[in-house]
């Protein structure tokens, strides 16, 4: 197995707060447990006993272009991007435990950027620097800049669990897992978060305590939120536009939907890498990429990879649109593709 942060002393929680860890194995950022007995945190645990962890757990790489059924993590971007200088020196160092602001939880904390722990920072970078507190990624920190600090938000807030306590509003998470969920969980009401658990299972059926739903067809009434955040999520729905479409629905008016989508800088058009033909078969349109999923050992499938057309097509749904690239090693978020996008609906 490649333990991408090293040896596991290091990086190990306080064992109360990991009962029997023994029984886990570190696993590269964002790969939680499916046993369900503890929460990601650093890169991430799997339960020895977890189906992830079945043949034997070799690591694919997609920035390699290496695929394997038996991938266990996941944490490249698929399109590099060269770093800027302040990320290069971060990376380079043979040891850098740098500390930052993590605005998911609201607390100082740190991560580690070293050479040693991150091989391939263009691509690594951003599904990294995972806080010591609360297992927040860079992406995460990058969706909760936007929905705390959004200039187009009527308050804004230093942090998400700070918004999570003060902000009546309801919320729907594309995410039950994980910090961003962890932290929204806290709130009294107004939160529902989903999985897509099942393509058999109808929309808004429970399956293991975890609320299915098909983004393209959701079960939720029109009008019921007024935040809606999908973070790499819409790359694997095989139609994003009838997603998009359905999150309008859902949205109340000037509702927000805050996402993240891998997305070309450098090109024009977005680029439909699979689809579903008539009989609801996939067709590989490109060489299959596929991501870590922590619901499912066979991982997720990327069918789209999005580029500036987006912008365009959103409008023709009914949202206004902007994009934002962001940057900020106080608040460690780093790279060169930190890319959110907040989609307001427009009355
Ligand atoms: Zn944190």
């Amino acid at each position: 197995m490649r333990r991408i942060f090293g040896t596991t002393s290091f990086h190990c929680r306080p064992a109360a707060k990991i009962p029997n860890n023994r029984d886990h194995v570190h696993n590269g950022p964002l790969a939680p447990c499916l046993c369900g007995r503890e929460r990601p945190y650093w890169g991430g645990l799997l339960h020895r006993d977890s189906p992830a962890l079945a043949g034997g757990g070799r690591i694919a790489s997609v920035a390699e272009g290496r695929h394997s059924k038996r991938s266990i993590v996941k944490p490249f971007y698929p399109i590099p991007y060269p770093l800027n200088a302040i990320d290069r020196l971060a990376t380079m160092l043979p040891y850098s435990c740098l500390p930052f602001y993590c605005n998911v939880c609201g607390r100082m904390s740190m991560a580690i950027l070293a050479k040693k722990c991150l091989p391939h920072p263009e691509t690594q970078l951003r599904e990294s620097v995972i806080c010591i507190r609360c297992g927040a990624s860079n992406r995460n920190r990058q969706v909760a800049a936007l929905i705390c600090r959004s200039p187009f938000a009527k308050r804004q807030y230093a942090s998400l669990a700070r918004f999570a306590k003060c902000e009546c509003v309801t919320v729907y998470n594309t995410e039950a897992a994980r910090a961003i969920h962890n932290t929204f969980n806290t709130m009294k009401s107004g939160y529902v978060c989903s999985e897509f658990v099942d393509g058999q299972l109808e929309s808004g059926t429970r399956s293991g305590g975890i609320l299915h739903q098909d983004l393209m067809k959701t079960s939720f009434p029109d009008q019921s939120f007024d935040l809606v955040i999908t973070s790499d999520v819409l790359e694997h729905v095989p139609n994003p536009w009838a997603a998009f479409g359905e999150i309008h629905r859902i949205l109340k008016p000037e509702g927000r939907h805050v996402f993240t989508i891998p997305f070309y800088q450098d090109r024009a058009s977005t680029e439909t890498r699979a689809r579903l033909n008539e009989r609801a078969e996939i067709a590989h349109l490109k060489e299959p990429v596929y991501h870590n999923d922590p619901l499912r050992p066979e991982e997720a499938l990327v069918f789209t990879i999005f580029s500036i057309d987006v912008l365009a097509k959103l409008e023709t749904i009914g949202f206004k649109t902007v994009m934002y690239k962001l940057h900020n090693p106080l608040l460690g978020i780093y790279a060169q593709n930190g890319l959110v996008f907040e989609s307001f609906k427009r009355v």
